[in-house]
């Protein structure tokens, strides 16, 4: 119900929705996303600023985001359909935890190093395609294994056919 009402654009019934599924004990599971580089495992939540390398974490993410809008992507704000957990709250889908583990996969690894990222949930319809995008201008085959299914992402497409 909430997904219906978010869609239309009522966010106050959004709200209300909320506030009785929270009243009513229903409890959402956090968004979270891993990535191991070196034997040794990194996880981020939504807007995570906790990693050592958090600061260049966004930094990259800042750069990457400009390139991204001079090749034609347009943040999908409408995200709140596919991504039915925790991070449908989150306003700033910059930093939803798999792009920030996407991040510092390029970052702290060799070019041409492929990413694997693992998401405890299903991805979300905009870093979909954010990641899409980070593909091609990053030269980074990644791979998103969430809750639902294998993503693998290279040269700006996706092997689900944007279906999942
Ligand atoms: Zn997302
Ligand atoms: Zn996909």
């Amino acid at each position: 119900m909430a997904n219906i009402y978010a869609s239309a654009g009522m966010w106050d019934e959004v709200a209300k929705t909320r506030k009785t599924m929270h009243e009513r004990g229903v409890v959402k599971k956090p968004g979270f996303s891993w990535i191991e580089i070196k034997r040794k495992v990194h996880v981020f939540l939504v807007g995570d600023t906790s990693h050592p390398r958090s600061k260049e974490i966004h930094e990259f993410l800042g750069e990457l985001s400009k390139r991204m809008k001079e090749e034609g992507y347009v943040p999908d704000t409408n995200f709140v359909l596919h991504d039915v957990e925790e991070e449908q709250k989150e306003q700033n889908l910059s930093y939803h935890s798999e792009k920030l583990a996407v991040a510092l996969g390029i970052i702290a690894t060799s070019p041409e190093t492929p990413i694997k990222v693992f998401k405890n949930l299903r991805t979300c319809v905009d870093c979909h395609t954010a990641i899409k995008f980070i593909s091609k201008i990053a030269k980074r085959k990644i791979i998103v294994r969430d809750s639902n299914r294998f993503h693998c992402f290279e040269d700006g497409k996706c092997s689900c056919g944007d279906y999942w």
